[in-house]
Parts: C-alpha cells; structure tokens; sequence
C-alpha cells in the first residue's frame, strides 16, 4: 500500500516529521513524502532538521501569495502527481491552504484522506482564516481523522459525519519536540527573559504597530525584561519589526533551527505567541503563555490555566506581561508542566491505525468507526 504524505509549511514539517518516520518504518507500508513548498526557507530548515528528504518538492512558494493562488498552485500541480504515482492514502495536517488543496485533489481521485490534528474548531470561519474553515473542509472530507485530544475528538463527533474513521492519539508535536530536544541557546543576560512569536495574517498592519508599541513601552518600563524574538520573513511582519522594534533589549533573530527555539523557549520565563504550535510546546515545557488573538482552537491551554487569551488589545497585553513578570507564584502555577497533547507516541498510533484501515494490523484499542 502506498502513502502519500503532503506538507507544505513549517508546523505541519515539524508535526508530520514523526509520523512520516513512524510510517516509513513499517515494511508493509511504501511512504511517499511531497513537499508543496508553500513556504519555502521555514520548511526547509525543518526538513534539514529531522532528516526528511521529500520524494517529490512541487516548489511553490511565491512573493507576496495569497491563499487561493496558493490553493490554484497546490491543485495544479499536486493532481497531476496523484494521477501518476496513485497512492493508496494521502495524509495531511492540520489547516492550511496546502492540506485543504491537497485533501480536495486526492477526494477528486477517489483516494481516502487521513487527517491528522483533525477536530480543532475556533467556530469562527474569519478567525483565523483560511485556516478554520480549511480545518472543516479537511475533516468532511476525510475518511480517517486524528484528533489529538478529547475536545477536537468531541468537535468531530458532534459534527456526526457519517463513514469517518477516527483514531484519538495525542498531539505529534510531543513526538517531535521529543525528538528535537538539546538544541542551543546563548547564556541568559538579562534574569528576565520573554520569548516573543508574533506573525499572522490576523494581527498584520495596525494592530501589529499596537503590540509592538507595547513590547517598547513594557522594555522601557521593566529594566531587566528582555524580548526574544525570532522573527518570521513574512515582509509584512519582518519589515515592520526591523522598523519598530529597535531597543537593546528587543533581541531580533532570523527563524531558529527547531532544537534551538525549544532551548529558548525552555530558558524563558514565558511566551508571547499567535502560534498554535508554540502554544502547545510551552504548555508541554511548562511555561506560561499569552495568546495574542481573539479566538482559539485549543481551548485546553486556557481551560488548564496554563495560557491567558490576551487578544489583540495593547493595555490587555500590557497588563498581563507586567503581572507575570512581577508575581513569581502566578508563573509557577501556570508554568506547571501539563500533559494535555499526549506521551509522545501519537505518530506511532496513527501509523498503527494508518495500517489497520489497509486492514494491515489490528484493531487500535480507541478506534471508533
Ligand atoms: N519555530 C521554530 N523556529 C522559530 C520559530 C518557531 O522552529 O524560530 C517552530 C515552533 O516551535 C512551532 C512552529 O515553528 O513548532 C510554529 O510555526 P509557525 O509559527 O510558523 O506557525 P503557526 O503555529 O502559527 O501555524
């Protein structure tokens, strides 16, 4: 039986990196890898990182994308590949232009999809968007979905879409971060340390000019504070950073390899973040984390008072850097280390259950049909 895996963006890299490993180590299985490229410098960073040579790189990236002549780019090229190599399974993850364009393609071809970090819902198709409704449209068309929690495994149930397999595992991203632990981070010189992750559509322009305003104003006030932060290449975010955020304790990086942004994010004393992805590794490293948006759909870092929805009011983000930064007891609590995103095996089960749809091993203990 052969398996097409389709990435195209940094997170889903990083996410898909295990359960590629897991599926390739099984014999009874040919593992196919497509990179779509959507981004093209981050996902190579990630796929240099966890050793992951694509089979097939359709280089799509362009300057200045949008979403639908991304999803134009993925299908054109992307359903020409699948009529030639016919793969038996495409999986996907999560909720980007790529795996929505991809899972169309392959349901076009009558080819079953698999859907991992399938059920995640922020109920809002404008926040964050595409990437909600992309999340909908994968999940209704997918035959086999991989929730990795009891909520997103709720979500999918009530929806009550007929003839879909589902599969509960844990988040890939505990596998991965896992793998990717021991990278490098320099010495701390300032105590008070804040890793900072800000790039999505939903905060570009004016409401990004507010939050860095902030992050000056919260520098100035608190003498030891420094900012960390990575900044993604996306002009919009890159330009605006360089332009702004000028202040010895405001430290500007090009992305991070993965092993050394989990090194910074483990010396911090917390996070600043609109990333999901960065959501879930701090709650699993046991830091505390704000959230930078309006909605979410992982409403367990909030509901485990690991993570505080500050949203995109500058006074709001203010106020709760200032209190994590001056009450010690307030980081231990929500800096406990909490195991929300499973044990770090989920690759493993959804390569397990990846067989047993091919009817290639046996039944998984939580498989629900
Ligand atoms: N990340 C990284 N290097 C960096 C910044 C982030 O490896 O300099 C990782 C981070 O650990 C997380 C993922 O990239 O796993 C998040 O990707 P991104 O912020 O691009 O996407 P999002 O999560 O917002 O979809």
């Amino acid at each position: 039986m052969k398996v097409l895996v389709v990435m195209g963006t940094r997170p889903e890299a990083i996410k898909l990196a295990p359960v590629a490993a897991a599926l390739r180590r099984r014999k009874d299985l040919k593992t196919l890898i497509c990179a779509t490229a959507q981004h093209r410098e981050l996902l190579d960073q990630v796929l240099r990182q966890f050793r992951l040579r694509p089979d097939f790189d359709l280089d799509l990236m362009r300057p200045g994308q949008s979403p639908e002549a991304v999803a134009k780019r993925v299908a054109a090229s992307l359903g020409p590949l699948l009529a030639r190599q016919k793969p038996d399974m495409v999986v996907v993850h999560g909720d980007t232009i790529t795996a929505a364009a991809a899972a169309l393609c392959a349901c076009g071809r009558d080819i079953p999809v698999a859907h991992v970090e399938a059920g995640l819902r922020s109920f809002d198709f404008k926040d964050p968007f595409p990437e909600e409704l992309n999340r909908v449209f994968i999940d209704a068309l997918s035959s086999l979905v991989f929730p990795p929690t009891p909520q997103a495994k709720i979500n999918l149930t009530r929806e009550a879409l007929g003839g879909r397999m589902m599969l509960m595992t844990g988040n890939t991203v505990v596998d991965a971060l896992l793998s990717a632990e021991g990278g490098q981070a320099p010495k701390p010189l300032n105590p008070q340390e804040v890793l900072v992750t800000l790039h999505r559509r939903e905060i570009h322009g004016k409401p990004l000019i507010r939050i860095y305003t902030s992050l000056l104003k919260l520098v100035n006030r608190h003498e030891n504070l420094l900012f960390v932060y990575p900044v993604h290449p996306n002009p919009m975010v890159l330009n605006t950073a360089k332009r702004m955020l000028q202040h010895p304790r405001i430290r500007l990086l090009p992305p991070l390899s993965y092993p050394d942004f989990l090194a910074h994010l483990k010396r911090s004393l917390f996070v600043v973040t609109d990333s999901g992805g960065v959501q879930e590794e701090a709650v699993c490293l046991g830091k505390p984390v704000l959230v930078v948006r309006e909605k979410t759909e992982r409403p367990e870092v909030l509901a485990s008072g690991a993570g505080r929805l500050v949203g995109l009011d500058p006074a709001r983000l203010e106020r709760w850097v200032t209190r994590l930064l001056t009450d010690p007891a307030l980081r231990r609590k929500m800096g406990r280390r909490r195991g929300l995103y499973g044990d770090g095996r989920a690759a493993e089960r959804i390569a397990a259950g990846i067989a047993h749809w091919f009817g290639l091993g046996p039944r998984p203990k939580e498989w629900r049909a």
